[in-house]
């Protein structure tokens, strides 16, 4: 009892993995999630001011579409909204205009984005920076203290994917507690499709069985709210 909290890295972000790891779902998905939510908090409240901030959101074209729609809301900002939009909007006008005169084409694909693209939104920086920084501390909190991933979740698809391309011996346990968790869910999946059948439909479900299908789309789509950049 003593010992499992003592040892191990002991930075914020140590911590933040070890009680994302005891509660349900993917811990980096989790906690990437908080981050951004974060940020559009941070955004609404004091960045808006911020210039390289809104040079980028003008640039991009403001928040990518689900981080767009996460802003409108969480942020409940009006007065940052207006602010940031009236750039977005300037922005778009000009290059409607420039745009406005090129040769005609009859095909609309390739004309399809190509807008100013290579600026990303800064939600999804937030999120990759977190999946990434979280990622790296969960590796080194189970390294030194593997009981961490005996009651968890595991990893979502795309998260043990990255620690799996990661490698390396720390890699392992997180990969075999997944691997562990889908054989379950697999389990339970089989279940759910006998019991469908009309000869078995009434035997009773367990919670599992009910809580499956859900379990399995967020698992291989991850958390809802995360957006694949
Ligand atoms: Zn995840
Ligand atoms: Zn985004």
């Amino acid at each position: 009892m003593s010992s499992v909290s003592s040892v191990g890295p002991r930075d914020a972000t140590a911590f933040e993995v070890r009680e994302a790891l005891a509660l349900p779902g993917c811990a980096v998905c989790r906690l990437s999630l908080r981050s951004v939510s974060r940020l559009i908090g941070s955004i609404a409240y004091e960045q808006v001011n911020d210039l390289g901030l809104r040079q980028q959101l003008r640039r991009g074209g403001g928040f990518c579409n689900a981080h767009a729609h996460q802003w409108l809301e969480e942020a409940r900002s009006v007065l940052g909204t207006a602010l940031i939009y009236r750039d977005v909007l300037n922005t778009a006008l000009n290059e409607i205009d420039v745009n406005a005169v090129g040769p005609q084409r009859r095909r609309l694909r390739g004309l399809l984005g190509g807008g100013q693209t290579d600026v990303r939104c800064p939600a999804c920086d937030a999120q990759a920076d977190a999946e990434e920084r979280y990622l790296l501390a969960l590796v080194a909190v189970v390294s030194v203290e593997p009981q961490r991933l005996e009651n968890s979740d595991g990893l979502c698809r795309r998260h043990t994917l990255a620690v799996a391309r990661l490698g390396g011996p720390n890699a392992e346990p997180i990969v075999n507690r997944t691997r562990t968790v889908l054989a379950q869910m697999l389990a339970d999946l089989d279940e759910v499709i006998r019991k469908e059948d009309y000869r078995f439909r009434e035997e009773p479900r367990t919670d599992s069985e009910r809580s499956v299908p859900t379990r399995a789309v967020t698992w291989a789509a991850g958390a809802r709210g995360l957006v694949d950049i």
